[in-house]
């Protein structure tokens, strides 16, 4: 045996078994047929959290969507389809809607910024997902996007017991 051989190791590059085992959406729109949805297509008004990409036809959830540029969060909730109510975001934005509480946030970001929307919970029934919403709003930080009538007058009523 010539045991002074030299082996040369020749690393070649090809492709990356990541790139054959990962897929960029794990989750297809598989059925999808809601026209424009932002959770299976891509949408260029609203950014749909990477976790919540299977959800677009949950029903009953509450959900956050988030100013990327500074934080601030608007806190919803609807009865619903998420893909749903996320095309009436997706679509007050594409029309500047005046009314829409992430146009007027706009409105602070000449530059523009990117909304993320993210589903919190799924719920069984309105009085325990609309309760939800109304504690999000009012632990929401003071730059919440949510209007000042919603933050004061929550749907649900709330009862404050003093003691005198
Ligand atoms: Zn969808
Ligand atoms: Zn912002």
């Amino acid at each position: 045996m010539n045991t002074n051989m030299n082996i040369k190791v020749v690393e070649k590059g090809g492709i990356k078994i990541k790139n054959i085992l990962v897929k960029k959406n794990p989750f297809p729109a598989e059925n999808c047929t809601i026209l424009h949805c932002p959770f299976c297509n891509s949408d260029n008004y609203l950014k749909i959290s990477s976790e919540n990409r299977k959800h677009c036809s949950s029903h009953n959830i509450g959900y956050t969507i988030k100013c990327t540029k500074c934080d601030a969060t608007y806190e919803g909730e609807t009865s619903r389809k998420a893909a749903v109510r996320a095309i009436e975001h997706s679509s007050d934005l594409r029309k500047s809607n005046p009314e829409s509480p992430l146009v007027k946030h706009l409105n602070l970001h000449p530059d523009g910024t990117e909304f993320e929307f993210k589903i919190r919970s799924q719920f069984h029934d309105a009085l325990t997902r609309q309760a939800d919403e109304s504690v999000r709003i009012q632990n929401a930080a003071s730059d919440c996007l949510n209007s000042k009538a919603e933050f004061n007058a929550p749907k649900i009523a709330r009862i404050t017991m003093k003691r005198t």
